[in-house]
């Protein structure tokens, strides 16, 4: 089994779909007698919404704390209680791509369409979950079988486990891979459902000083030390990564510029607290500069690339005038929406 399996062969097909306008008694009743976990809402053909039992369980919470009002006059239709839009996936995303966005993200069920949109199938995590777990029981066998006469098969087996490996192993942060495959799949669904998110490039001030001065060890250190850090300031739907060397990306869904300058200014300012010694940093102390971007309708971004390159010129904005705070370049005819306390520049 390869590790560039693709969802398509994984997916299931057989699955039951509704319609928004549909009695939610009645699909409640097929989720229940198929053991559905979840029905997919489609709207000619194309995926629109979904309902999963914790949506049946939020549906119940409502009922028993609100037990005392009337029943409702008319029944529940299903686009009461679904959740969209969903996320959906295409035929030809990898297993690594798929665990990447259920992990990631925190989904359980992801929709699988064709290029037009139509929907093939359903992969849940549990259906990835097993088939990752297969290829590593394939993979530890084929290690086990290999060790003395099959070096080639057995550096072949050790590259599919690496290439399945979503962490970075020094910081525990998702490494760049994962990253890639984040922001792809969050630029691709932002433009497509019109969502905004904003990404922020931090980038460790003077480290090069600190491996001279504390040693690379020592350096190590920190950097797992800031990301741990960083980790504990973010809320549960941002996402962390290694960008590489001493710069972690920060993808933070659902938010606009004046809400990363307000998460990113608390979260430079708390280094201070930190407070990790850097004798040779005018700071005293381990600091980090940001650039920040964001993508919003007006000034949407044809691709991830290019958002993460205006985060990366607020970075250098943020060197240039003296480190430990954070900048934003606006392009042109982007609206000024940035908070009054924001450090750096806005050109
Ligand atoms: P600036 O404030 O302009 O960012 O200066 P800097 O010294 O941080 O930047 P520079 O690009 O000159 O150096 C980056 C340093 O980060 C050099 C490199 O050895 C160190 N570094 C990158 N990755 C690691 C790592 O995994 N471990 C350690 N210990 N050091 C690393
Ligand atoms: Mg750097
Ligand atoms: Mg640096």
């Amino acid at each position: 089994m390869r590790a560039d399996i693709l969802v398509s062969s994984l997916m299931t097909t057989d699955i039951t779909s509704t319609t928004a306008d549909a009695n939610l008694a009645d699909v409640i009743k097929t989720m229940i007698d198929s053991r559905y976990s979840c029905v997919v809402v489609v709207e000619d053909d194309l995926p629109i919404g979904i309902i999963t039992e914790r949506d049946i369980v939020r549906l119940m919470g409502l009922f028993i704390s609100d037990s005392d009002s009337d029943t409702p006059e008319r029944p529940l239709r299903v686009a009461d209680v679904m959740s969209g839009p969903v996320e959906t996936i295409s035929e030809e995303t990898t297993l690594f791509d798929a665990l990447v966005i259920s992990s990631t993200q925190k989904i359980r069920h992801l929709p699988v369409v064709s290029a037009s949109g139509k929907l093939l199938g359903l992969v849940t995590q549990s259906d990835l979950a097993k088939t990752l777990f297969k290829v590593y029981e394939q993979q530890q066998e084929l290690i086990e079988h290999s060790v003395t006469k099959r070096t080639k098969e057995l550096q072949q087996a050790n590259e599919e486990l690496r290439s399945l490996s979503m962490v970075d192993g020094l910081t525990g942060l998702g490494n760049r891979r994962a990253m890639e495959v984040d922001l792809e799949h969050s630029h691709s669904q932002a433009l497509r459902y019109n969502r905004s998110y904003s990404v922020a490039l931090f980038d460790v001030d003077y480290f090069k000083l600190y491996n001279d001065f504390y040693g690379h060890k020592a350096g190590d250190n920190a950097l797992r030390m800031i990301s741990d850090h960083l980790s504990k300031k973010i809320r549960t739907c941002d996402r962390l990564y290694r960008y590489g060397g001493e710069e972690i990306l920060l993808i933070l869904p659902e938010t606009n510029l004046s809400g990363a300058i307000i998460l990113v200014e608390r979260i430079l300012a708390s280094f201070a607290e930190l407070n990790i010694p850097h004798e040779k940093s005018s700071y005293g102390f381990v600091t980090l500069s940001c650039g920040l971007a964001s993508h919003v309708e007006k000034s949407a971004f044809e691709n991830w690339e290019g958002l993460v390159d205006q985060a990366d010129q607020g970075l250098y904005a943020s060197k240039k005038n003296g480190r430990n705070r954070a900048s934003v370049i606006l392009r042109e005819g982007e609206a000024d929406d940035s908070a009054p306390s924001m450090h750096g520049i806005n050109q």
